[in-house]
């Protein structure tokens, strides 16, 4: 009888506990946190296996910078803006260091950034002296009154702000020059459809304290006209992050995520439809995108740490993580992740 009582005032003690922790803190995962560095034309037969442990090494090295925060109680824009700037400094990818030319020849960075918790935000367009654009993306988010600067009036600002200005041949990498001088030569651009050139980066993070930030960072698309901005410094196109709900940010070609507000859009979906992270990413990326023929795919990571990774192209750059789970780093379709 005594043995039962005990038995009684346990399960009663547990189960104020239990009340206490709202079921999605009990699934939710400490911090989540996923990058990418741009979708396209990314296929094992034309990668060679140095290549491919490049990309993975690099993709792996920015995660885990932006873990490494993470896991130590620091915020999600932190964690954010530390893997977006390795993945500027890397000229692997389309952002910073060895961003595309424009058809002029020279080179104009795009980004922005944006935290869930009270959904301020900054960004910057074609501006081209900046080492880093997203840190002056974060700038403008942080010490000016405003939204979006570009070009001088973004340049003079960062300079201000006493961020690192460099030559603007600092950013050319020989890889990008000869596609340029090839585009160029051979009218290549009237060939193919701009669509098929494309990279950026990008991260999304949930941290500790469950504030979600989103960032994105680009040379924007090869080849393309001078003063050209595409979606990745446009905040609801290419970054979007709602402690509500989910940060986002997306890699693709620019028009089209602009004129359908992706990011926003997937976030609308679920705080207006419903819809689950995993089914509103699916359907803006899989089928909308799909039949306005926009090559591209996103990374986003909601409030209780779902990760989501889709893309509608031959591949995408990218790696996830999630608190006491091994990271997750995946090139092709054919890697896959369990959470996908
Ligand atoms: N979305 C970028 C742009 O249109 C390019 C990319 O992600 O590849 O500028």
């Amino acid at each position: 009888m005594k043995i039962f009582r005990v038995l009684i005032a346990i399960l009663f003690i547990w189960s104020l506990n239990a009340c206490e922790r709202p079921a999605e803190q009990i699934l939710r995962p400490e911090y989540a946190m996923a990058i990418h560095g741009g979708a396209g034309v990314i296929k094992a037969e034309l990668m060679s296996p140095e290549q491919d442990s490049l990309y993975r090494a690099s993709l792996l090295e920015a995660l885990k910078a932006g873990e490494k925060i993470l896991i130590t109680g620091g915020s999600s824009l932190d964690a954010v803006t530390a893997a977006i700037t390795i993945l500027e400094d890397n000229p692997l990818f389309n952002a910073g260091r060895g961003a595309v030319f424009n058809a002029n020849g020279f080179i104009e960075h795009d980004a922005s950034i944006m935290e869930g918790s009270d959904k301020n935000a900054g960004a910057v367009g074609a501006v081209r002296n900046i080492k880093n654009p997203i840190l002056a993306a974060r700038k403008v988010m942080e010490t000016s009154p405003h939204v979006f600067l570009v070009r001088e009036g973004a340049e003079q600002f960062a300079a201000l702000q006493g961020l690192q200005i460099v030559d603007p041949s600092w950013f050319m990498v020989s890889r990008q020059r000869e596609k340029y001088e090839n585009t160029k030569s051979s009218q290549l651009e009237k060939e193919f459809p701009l669509g098929e050139k494309h990279g950026t980066v990008g991260a999304v993070a949930l941290d500790k304290a469950g504030n979600l930030a989103a960032g994105t960072s680009t040379g924007g698309m090869h080849f393309k006209h001078q003063g050209r901005l595409g979606d990745s410094p446009v905040i609801g196109a290419g970054t979007w992050a709602d402690n509500a709900c989910c940060a986002v940010s997306a890699t693709g070609h620019g028009e089209y995520f602009i004129r359908y507000g992706v990011a926003q859009d997937i976030a609308s979906r679920m705080i207006y439809g419903g819809q689950s992270l995993k089914e509103a990413a699916d359907e803006v990326v899989l089928q909308e995108l799909v039949k306005l023929d926009a090559g591209g795919g996103i990374i986003a990571v909601d409030k209780d740490g779902n990760i989501c990774m889709p893309f509608n192209t031959a591949g995408m750059f990218r790696a996830s993580v999630r608190a006491r789970e091994e990271p997750f780093v995946g090139l092709f379709a054919s890697d896959s992740l369990q959470l996908e």
